[in-house]
């Protein structure tokens, strides 16, 4: 088990070229601030519930929600995600955070993992070196500061609790294409207004639908789509990046 040293420099690495996933609540406050969310789709083909104990899909289950894929069982996981290319719009000169009382979770959690199954790794993240020193993060693989272990249990439980908003969300917006987990991404950008309202409406009611949503496969590769559909599954090959406002972000060359 490993001991971690960290003191923030403030450099302002961390607050670039992001995808921030925010909660309902940190969403809507975005959108008012003026600035721009995209919904990140991913689809697990789900056929048969998992075995009891087994932790890792119980995660990926409690995050997600269960739609149809032609006849296919899946699982869509949607993350809503403050997106921006170069400095966050809250990153002020001096590298302070314009925000910083009311920054999103995932700024205050950062650089302590929030998925139990990603260790962290300070080679894994935009710090310099001389801010892996002074102040203890973890002990024996355990992270120090309990607002950190709060505010991680707080992402969490969001993140499981809405995800049926989210599915809604997409819903209301006729979002319904979705990668395949572990090859791509599906990243929109709808309307922020559009998105404002949906998100408005959908906290306000609270209320997720009943049915389960019919969701398409995408991918940019024909092997994926060939044994998608072999399984009953909806799914067709993107042949470019961009769709509208959607882009497909794979992991893989086309094929
Ligand atoms: S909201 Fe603040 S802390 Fe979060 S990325 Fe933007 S500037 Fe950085
Ligand atoms: S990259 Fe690391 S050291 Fe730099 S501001 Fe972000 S948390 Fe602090």
């Amino acid at each position: 088990m490993n001991d971690i040293d960290f003191e923030c420099t403030e450099c302002g690495k961390c607050c670039h070229d992001l995808r921030l996933a925010l909660t309902v609540t940190e969403a809507i406050a975005w959108l008012e601030r003026g600035g721009r969310m995209e919904l990140i789709c991913e689809a697990i083909p789900w056929p048969v519930e998992p075995e009891p104990g087994n932790a890792q899909a119980e995660y990926k289950r409690a995050r997600s929600s269960p739609a149809m894929s032609g006849s296919l069982p899946v699982r869509i996981s949607i993350v809503l995600a403050a997106a921006f290319e170069g400095a966050c719009p809250n990153l002020r000169a001096d590298m302070r955070c314009n925000i910083y009382e009311q920054r999103p979770l995932v700024c205050r959690i950062y650089p302590a993992e929030i998925n139990p199954f990603v260790e962290l790794a300070p080679q894994n993240k935009g710090c310099p070196p001389d801010a892996w020193q002074n102040k203890p993060l973890l002990r024996q693989g355990v992270l120090v500061d309990a607002a950190t272990v709060e505010q991680i249990e707080q992402s969490r439980r969001a993140n499981q609790l809405e995800a049926p908003l989210r599915m809604q969300v997409c819903t209301e917006l006729g979002l319904n294409e979705a990668a395949l987990a572990n090859e791509g991404f599906v990243m929109v950008s709808p309307d922020s207004d559009a998105l404002l309202s949906a998100l408005r409406k959908i906290h306000a009611s609270g209320q997720s639908q009943d049915a389960a949503a019919q969701w398409t496969f995408v991918s940019n590769r024909t092997g994926t789509v060939e044994t998608l559909q072999s399984v009953g599954a909806a799914g067709h090959l993107v042949e470019t990046s961009v769709v509208g406002n959607a882009r497909y972000h794979g992991f893989f060359p086309p094929s």
